[in-house]
């Protein structure tokens, strides 16, 4: 828990969020500003600010992340349709919050990735 991070006050239900999803290790819940019809972000509870401090020991963790991520996308109806699942890691890749999150993403036709 790192208390100026806003996803780990999310987590510890200081901050409100529309979860549709939680474990143990994960919890799941939509964007504040989609980006598509259907824009979830899949976390962690664990502090990992970026997929660059990702170390061996979270092989399990990332592998139920990705899990859960495609697990929703049946739920929310857009497995047949398509999707993407996006992960951004430091300054060039627009990363806003330092808390690893999954994007997934769907629901309408996507534009080009860059
Ligand atoms: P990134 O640019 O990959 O770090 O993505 C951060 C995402 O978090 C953005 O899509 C934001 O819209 C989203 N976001 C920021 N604050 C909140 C919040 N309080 N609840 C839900 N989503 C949020
Ligand atoms: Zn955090």
């Amino acid at each position: 828990m790192n208390k100026d991070c806003i996803f780990c006050r999310i987590v510890s239900g200081e901050l409100p969020s529309e979860t549709i999803y939680r474990d143990d290790e994960v919890i799941a819940f939509r964007d504040i500003h989609p980006q598509a019809p259907t824009h979830v972000l899949i976390i962690p509870r664990e502090h990992i600010p970026a997929p660059a401090d990702i170390c061996a020991e979270h092989q399990s963790l990332i592998g139920r992340l990705v899990y859960v991520a495609c697990d929703l996308a049946k739920s929310e109806g857009i497995s047949e349709s398509g999707y993407r699942l996006i992960v951004c890691s430091g300054p060039d890749s627009g990363q806003e919050v330092p808390h690893l999150h999954f994007h997934l993403i769907g629901g309408h036709r996507l534009g080009k990735l860059v």
